[in-house]
């Protein structure tokens, strides 16, 4: 296919996939996989991978199988697999039975690493760490042949049962694939296939004492899965050559012969997408585990209350590039907040209270309150009381305001939402000066949105009545003061985490439920957190901020 030749609404790796499909490459079939290690919970980038390759599945009604790449078990644990088989639930995807992992196929490999000896493309080598790397070379100048690369296939093969069976130490010896030690590729050069590494794996026990390295274990693992399309990020683009050595230098017949396409990673700003540096936080106690929702992992945004519905929204936003870039967090919130609009109900509740005394009202009555906006074609309502004492946000209250400050202050009016228009008369202090209530006195003729006459009020503002529930609410900050510090640790936001015990939430409330969303009219979207809330005292968590609020705040 031409360059110029797009396909409308594809992206590169789709339009090459189309392409082979119409060509009848693989007898037209798409099969694809997504390979993590299971040495840390998912994150938000893994989503965009997880998009990408289960998508492409369900496009062309086939599968994308899920596939642990468990090959070192000095990282690996069952907990992180079975974490990372939810999240891929979770975001509405299935591997159809088609579950594997790299550890699976461990016998087949070896056998495989035996025929390159024997090819004499393969070699034990006893250079160390450090020898080996010296031998490497850099970009500018060619690498030097190691002394082992000569030995014979016997010593070879000798040597690497020997390595199965346990009688050396780790770093003892390695295999390495015999290729070009002039390669341009520094991948090329003579790279690791097996290293001995005496650790207990999680599922196959102490069965093996050397692993492969993901550049062997990868295209064996496709191929023997029959996948056609193994895409992975753009780091892996100097991989690519070698991966396609492995499997044009194995002569066993393979179902398929995969190739593997790059794409470039999700990097999202103000927050760590790395597992190494999640684990990290998790294990110096920085955050409250994988599923605090401060963090990017895909259990803590779920946590945090994010639907799977606006993550998949946002990768497909965010698009598939073949160049790196960073995205801002602001496109996520939007993805958010785009998707809530519409599931959200809206209720009222007031995060840092003042009280309010209407010293003119006597009794209480019931105002009729909409769940939604007029542009949300959605019904239904709830009664909310209105009462001689409310809350309303204490940021709502100014005893000297600016000029342009149109809420609520000593002789200035302002509407309650759904109710009437009040006017502050005094202001009660404690002897140290802190304001303790507000006095204000409303007009009746300005209930349900009738103006008042012969006078204009430019704010609207929240409250609660005094039969509000007490609750608690977490709100979030960037976890993060500066991403660009090397050393991320030291730049954890001491406020990332604001709980806020005195929140007062409308009555409605009660009734909420672990799991349920709310809007909080200009406060944000909130999730009911479905762990720590209890029957009748429900803990909230903010999932976003919102943009647009609709009271004029200056
Ligand atoms: P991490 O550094 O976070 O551990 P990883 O690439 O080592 O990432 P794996 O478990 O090996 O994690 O990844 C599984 C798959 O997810 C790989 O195919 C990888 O390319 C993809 N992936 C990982 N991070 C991202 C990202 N930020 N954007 C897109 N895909 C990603
Ligand atoms: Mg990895």
């Amino acid at each position: 296919m031409s360059e110029t030749e797009v396909i409308p609404g594809k992206d590169f790796i789709r339009r090459i996939i189309e392409e082979d499909v119409k060509e009848g490459k693989n007898q037209g079939r798409v099969v694809t996989r997504f390979p993590p290690e299971p040495n840390g919970f998912l994150h938000i980038g893994h989503a965009k991978s997880i998009c990408l390759n289960f998508g492409i599945a369900e496009e062309y009604k086939s599968v994308c199988h899920l596939r642990f790449d468990d090959t070192d078990p000095t990282k690996e644990d069952i907990k992180y697999e079975k974490a990372i088989e939810e999240d891929v639930h979770w975001l509405g995807f299935d591997w159809q039975g088609k579950l594997f992992h790299a550890s699976d196929y461990f016998e087949k490999m070896f056998e495989f690493a035996c025929d390159l000896i024997k090819g004499q493309k393969a070699y034990v080598c006893a250079l160390s760490e450090e020898e080996i790397r010296e031998y490497r070379g850099t970009v500018t100048q060619a690498g030097k042949i190691s002394p082992f690369a000569k030995q014979s296939v016997d010593e070879n093969l000798k040597l690497f049962q020997r390595m199965r069976k346990g009688e050396f130490p780790n770093g003892k010896y390695v295999l390495r694939a015999r290729i070009d030690m002039a390669s341009p590729n520094m991948k090329m050069r003579d790279p690791l296939l097996y290293r001995i590494r005496h650790a207990h794996h999680y599922r196959t026990g102490d069965g093996w004492c050397i692993y492969p390295m993901y550049d062997y274990a990868h295209p064996i693992s496709d191929a023997l899965e029959g996948i056609t399309h193994s895409i992975c990020t753009l780091e892996f683009e100097n991989n690519r050559e070698l991966y396609d050595w492995v499997l044009d230098s194995i002569s066993a017949p393979f179902p398929t012969r995969p190739h593997q396409y790059e794409f470039a990673r999700l990097d999202l700003q103000q927050t760590v997408m790395s597992k190494r540096k999640l684990l990290q936080l998790v294990e110096g106690k920085y955050v409250n585990g994988w599923d605090d929702p401060r963090l990017p992992t895909l259990a803590g945004l779920r946590r945090r209350g994010c639907t799977p519905d606006a993550i998949r929204k946002f990768c497909e936003l965010v698009g598939v590039a073949k160049a790196n870039s960073s995205v801002e967090m602001a496109q996520f919130e939007f993805c958010l907040r785009d998707d809530l609009n519409t599931k959200a109900p809206r209720v009222m509740a007031v995060l840092r209270p003042l009280k309010v005394i209407i010293d003119n009202y006597e009794g209480e009555e019931e105002l009729d309150a909409s769940y939604w906006p007029h542009d949300i074609p959605k019904t239904g309502s709830r009664p909310i009381t209105f009462s001689r004492e409310i809350y309303i946000e204490q940021e709502d209250f100014l005893e000297n305001p600016p000029k342009d400050f149109f809420r609520l202050a000593p002789g200035k009016e302002v509407r309650l939402r759904y109710g009437y228009c009040i006017t502050c008369t005094s202001v009660e202090k404690s002897p140290t000066g802190e304001i303790l209530a507000i006095h204000c006195t409303y007009d009746p003729q300005t209930r349900s949105g009738n103006n008042p006459v012969g006078r204009k009020v430019k704010g609207t503002i929240h409250w609660v009545s005094s039969n509000s529930l007490k609750g608690e609410v977490r709100l979030f900050n960037p976890l993060l003061l500066d991403t660009a510090s090397d050393d991320f640790l030291t730049q954890v936001n001491p406020h990332s985490l604001v709980v806020l015990n005195d929140c007062r939430l409308e009555k409605s409330l009660e009734k909420a439920k672990g799991g349920e969303r709310f809007q909080f009219e200009r406060q944000g979207y909130f999730f009911v957190d479905p762990i720590d809330s209890k029957p009748g005292a429900p803990v909230f968590n903010r999932i976003v901020t919102l943009k647009d609020s609709w009271a004029k705040k200056k």
